[in-house]
């Protein structure tokens, strides 16, 4: 019995967004529990807050845009954020960190910042890059769509993964 938490840290964008897109996060996690994750939550931190993470829970850096990375304070490469300003978040399974873009989201939709946040979610609780895209649709097929809500697929594979420990770092 467990509960699994999906912070999003807010180092920029509105705090606003980032309430909203919790919500919906919200409803979208409740139905991925399974024999090991019995509940889920969503919390919103600000900068300067390291919440206290399960090994199973996932967090999220919500900056502003790709030139506050902390994948790349932390060393790693955003090149291809850089490159295409169609994607929202990136994850950098090496160093463990998953981020989303705020000034990509559409006149800050917290339709998409929930969305973006459920799939760099699904990357790090997956453990798998790009090849997560394949066979998917909805929010976790490249170049996702965020209105409506995950695919029955999409729950099913955060369903299978969900519990996994991650051991994220809060810190950043
Ligand atoms: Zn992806």
């Amino acid at each position: 019995m467990s509960t699994f938490t999906i912070y999003i840290k807010r180092k920029g964008g509105e705090m606003e967004a980032a309430n909203k897109a919790a919500l919906l996060l919200k409803t979208y996690l409740s139905s991925i529990t399974n024999t090991t994750i019995t509940g889920t939550d969503v919390k919103v931190v600000d900068d300067g807050t390291s919440p206290t993470l399960l090994d199973t829970d996932v967090i999220v850096y919500m900056v502003r845009s790709v030139s506050k990375s902390v994948i790349a304070k932390q060393g790693g490469s955003v090149a291809i954020a850089e490159a295409n300003e169609g994607i929202l978040g990136l994850t950098d399974l090496n160093k463990k960190i998953c981020e989303v873009y705020f000034d990509r989201m559409y006149e800050g939709s917290p339709k998409e910042l929930s969305g973006a946040v459920y799939h760099e979610a699904a990357h790090i609780l997956s453990n798998m890059d790009n090849a997560m895209h394949k066979n998917q649709d909805g929010f976790l097929k490249d170049a996702p769509d965020y209105n409506g809500s995950p695919t029955t697929k999409n729950q099913d594979f955060m369903k299978k993964h969900v519990g996994k420990a991650v051991k994220m770092n809060g810190t950043y």
